[in-house]
């Protein structure tokens, strides 16, 4: 799972942007006040950070300057009110990989969100995620049963890994398709059914082949919405 850092001192914007992200499935924090931010990436390593540049207590461009030194590997998107395209200028010198002038649609930026964490590699410390005896390297992107390697295709890789973020969460076919292929998919939704058909031999095999038996999981279908990995 993503780990994502909202700062921003505004109240409404703060708790729409929380509520938005953690429906689409990161898990953020929110911190209204730079200290805070830097507080908090001194001692949590981040993915995505979207950075109001108007705080009232350490410039937002000063801020992203400091973010970028404690965690390079870290996407920062600034908001900004300012319609001076110098604080644009300024703050993608300062670092920032991208931007979003306020107001911005949600939908906008939950879509510049997820491209950025589809580019970014996994933070170097990214820990594997487990589920049952099965683990999932993402920073390797290894797949293992009790050591052995499930060897997986790429895209039966991606596909295991949204599964597995959590364990246990319902995941819809669109939300599949977008997270795993592309949100502007057109192609037949068919590609998906067959993903999940190799990825469900592949998991099968691995438990068949384990001694002593292995606790793998399985993909659940939940008719007229989706997956779910138990
Ligand atoms: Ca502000």
């Amino acid at each position: 799972m993503s780990s994502l850092l909202v700062v921003e001192d505004d109240e409404k914007i703060g708790s729409m942007l929380l509520s938005a992200l953690e429906s689409a499935g990161h898990e953020t924090t929110w911190e209204r006040l730079g200290a805070g931010a830097l507080d908090a990436a001194t001692t949590t390593p981040f993915d995505l950070v979207l950075l109001d540049l108007g705080l009232p207590d350490v410039d937002g461009i000063e801020v992203c300057r400091r973010l970028k030194a404690r965690q390079p590997g870290c996407v920062v998107v600034m908001l900004t009110a300012r319609h001076d395209e110098m604080d644009v200028v300024v703050g993608l010198e300062s670092g920032a990989d991208d931007y979003l002038i306020k107001p911005f649609r949600m939908a906008e930026l939950l879509a510049r969100v997820r491209a950025h964490l589809r580019r970014a590699a996994p933070a170097p410390n990214a820990a594997p995620i487990a589920c049952g005896d099965l683990s999932i390297d993402l920073v390797a992107r290894r797949c293992t049963v009790q050591a052995r390697e499930v060897v997986l295709r790429p895209k039966e890789f991606d596909l295991l890994v949204r599964l597995a973020s959590p364990p246990g969460a319902a995941v819809s076919r669109d939300q599949l398709i977008a997270d795993v292929w592309d949100r502007n998919w057109f192609g037949s939704t068919k590609t998906l059914d067959v993903h999940v058909a190799a990825l469900r031999q592949r998991l099968a095999q691995a438990a068949e082949l384990s001694t002593p038996a292995a606790a793998v999981p399985a993909i659940t279908t939940l008719r007229g919405h989706g997956y779910r990995l138990d």
